[in-house]
């Protein structure tokens, strides 16, 4: 930057201010005092002169460089006054993270981790790589912290992540391994039974009254339905529920197939539930009486049917049907609604909508020689939990998108169980 002024005729312009912070940035532990103050003139005055470029990435630039400087608590207010967060750039969050923790300004520092994840759903491995380092020099800080977010915000990692916990709890002494959960939610490793998925009446009823006021009546999701259809659907649902089980017609017929042959599963699967005895909704397309074939009559006479429009979604009407009926009814689908739990208006809803869904929703499973059972759903709860003193159990996925993660919409992967020293 020296040479640029010595050489230049004119001021080096603001691209190139932004590209000298970012290589500042990259070697901010070789800088000296007097470097620290000229990145800060130079934030300082491109800021001034520049308002109005602000954008996410000259953002992140200048936020890039007050990291590097005393100033580096300026990032905050700069984070705070994006209007749309989602337009933070992910750096802008990890560096000021990065710059907290050596500072040892360890709730701002969480608190950003916890903004960035609500979001943009993401877990940078990096991030927690710095808490644990400053735990290895700060013995006043605990490994433990990570487990404690990754419980309370209810996720799944993926593999870069479990392997550093792996690697840091290995290191520190822990027993840590991985381990196959039964079905029953007994560790192989511990011995130890996982929690198990808890609604309580008073969070189905909160559900329930989210989902139907602003899902339902705000007609977000119903938009490609007809009003007329709409209305059907809920006199329909009025006179016939409360239903044991409501069943994703369209999905159970096409989303396992090729896994049977020569037969129709969703004809299949509604006579296990007759023989069962539940009181079932069948919800799908006219196209659907062709798979249920001469067998058609006998499952009108013993499943209620609703057939709707083939421009409609089928999710939202699944969802009333089966929160309307109440808390015990179950849903059969392999649809893993990841849209409606964003709809819902708090993340303390859209994780008692995991719960529910993880709870009530039943499991097909295909064996050899065609052989069809539904499952009940996984009674234990799938997230990062303590299970005794001292004891962690950590679910976490192969990598499937690197850098994100995943709710529990479906079973994990894979388990670690952790004997903390703690
Ligand atoms: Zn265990």
């Amino acid at each position: 930057m020296r040479y640029i002024k010595e050489c230049g005729q004119t001021k080096p312009n603001t691209i190139l201010q932004l590209l000298y912070i970012r290589s500042c940035y990259a070697s901010q532990d070789q800088l000296t005092d007097e470097d620290q103050h000229e990145i800060q003139t130079i934030c300082l005055s491109i800021l001034k002169n520049n308002s109005h470029l602000v954008n996410s990435t000259f953002m992140e630039g200048i936020i890039m460089g007050l990291c590097c400087t005393p100033l580096w608590r300026n990032s905050l207010e700069y984070l705070n006054n994006f209007k749309n967060e989602k337009d933070i750039k992910i750096r802008a969050y990890s560096c000021t993270i990065f710059k907290a923790f050596k500072e040892e300004e360890i709730d701002i520092g969480w608190s950003l981790i916890q903004t960035m994840y609500n979001q943009h759903e993401i877990l940078l491995t990096s991030v927690f790589a710095a808490w644990f380092n400053l735990c290895d020099i700060n013995k006043n800080y605990s490994y433990q912290k990570v487990l404690e977010f990754l419980r309370d915000n209810e996720c799944i990692v993926r593999t870069h992540l479990a392997e550093l916990i792996h690697e840091k709890y290995k290191q520190y002494g822990s027993k840590i391994t991985t381990t196959i959960i039964k079905p029953d939610g007994r560790c192989t490793n511990c011995n130890q039974i996982l929690k198990p998925v808890e609604i309580t009446n008073s969070e189905f009823k909160a559900l329930q009254e989210s989902f139907m006021s602003r899902v339902v009546i705000g007609k977000n999701i119903f938009n490609n339905s007809s009003p007329q259809e709409l209305n059907n659907f809920k006199d329909f649902i009025k006179n016939t529920a409360p239903y044991d089980v409501v069943v994703d017609g369209l999905n159970v017929a096409y989303a396992y197939r090729g896994k049977i042959a020569n037969d129709s599963l969703i004809k299949i699967v509604l006579k296990i539930l007759i023989k069962q005895k539940s009181k079932v909704l069948l919800f799908g397309r006219k196209h659907l009486v062709q798979q249920l074939g001469n067998e058609f009559n006998f499952i009108k006479r013993n499943v209620n049917i609703f057939f709707a429009d083939d421009l409609s979604k089928d999710d939202p009407f699944l969802l009333y049907a089966a929160m309307y009926s109440g808390i015990q009814t179950k849903i059969l689908t392999r649809d893993l609604m990841r849209g409606h739990k964003f709809l819902l208006n708090n993340s303390k809803m859209q994780n008692i909508f995991q719960k529910w869904l993880q709870k009530n929703r039943l499991i097909l499973k295909i064996r050899p020689q065609n052989e069809v059972f539904i499952r009940n759903p996984i009674p234990y709860l799938q997230t990062t939990q303590e299970s005794g003193k001292g004891i962690w159990h950590l679910p976490y996925e192969e990598i499937k998108e690197p850098g994100s993660w995943s709710k529990p919409n479906s079973s994990p992967d894979n388990w670690m169980c952790i004997k903390t020293l703690d």
